[in-house]
C-alpha cells in the first residue's frame, strides 16, 4: 500500500485523529496553515476529484457535514471556516487521496493564492 493517507487510515503512519466512523477518517495537518487545519478523507481510496463518480455522492456529502461539525465542534461556527479541495498539480495537490481541508483561526483572503 504506497498512499500516504491509506497508510494514515490504517496506523501505519502515525497521525492526530479528530473523528473517524466506517467511512470517513479526520486528522490534523502535519504543517497546518492555520490554527485550526484537518484533513477529512474517505476510509476508501479515491485519488482525486477526477474520479469520483456518482457512487462518491453519498461520502462526498458527509466529507463536507463532517467538516462543518469539526469547525464546529472547535468554536468556529459562527467566525467562519474555509474547506479546501485541491485536484492536481495546477490546484497544488500532493497527495493523491482526496481530502478536504478545514482551516479556520485565522481571516483567508478572496481570491486564494
Ligand atoms: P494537498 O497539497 O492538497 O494534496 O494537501 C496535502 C496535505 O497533507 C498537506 O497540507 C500536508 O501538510 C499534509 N500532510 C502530508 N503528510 C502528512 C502527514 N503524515 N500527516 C498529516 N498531514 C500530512
Ligand atoms: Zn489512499
Amino acid at each position: 500500500m504506497s498512499c500516504l493517507i491509506c497508510r494514515i487510515i490504517a496506523g501505519e503512519i502515525p497521525s492526530s485523529v479528530v473523528y473517524q466512523d466506517d467511512r470517513l477518517f479526520a486528522f490534523r495537518d502535519i504543517n497546518p496553515q492555520a490554527p485550526l487545519h484537518v484533513l477529512v478523507v474517505p476510509k476508501a481510496h479515491v485519488a482525486s476529484l477526477n474520479d469520483l463518480t456518482a457512487s462518491h455522492d453519498g461520502i462526498v456529502g458527509e466529507m463536507v457535514r463532517r467538516a462543518a461539525a469539526l469547525a464546529a465542534e472547535e468554536g468556529f461556527a459562527e467566525s467562519g471556516f474555509r474547506t479546501v479541495f485541491n485536484c492536481n498539480a495546477a490546484a497544488g495537490q500532493t497527495v493523491f487521496h482526496v481530502h478536504l481541508h478545514v482551516l479556520a483561526g485565522r481571516s483567508f483572503t478572496w481570491p486564494p493564492g
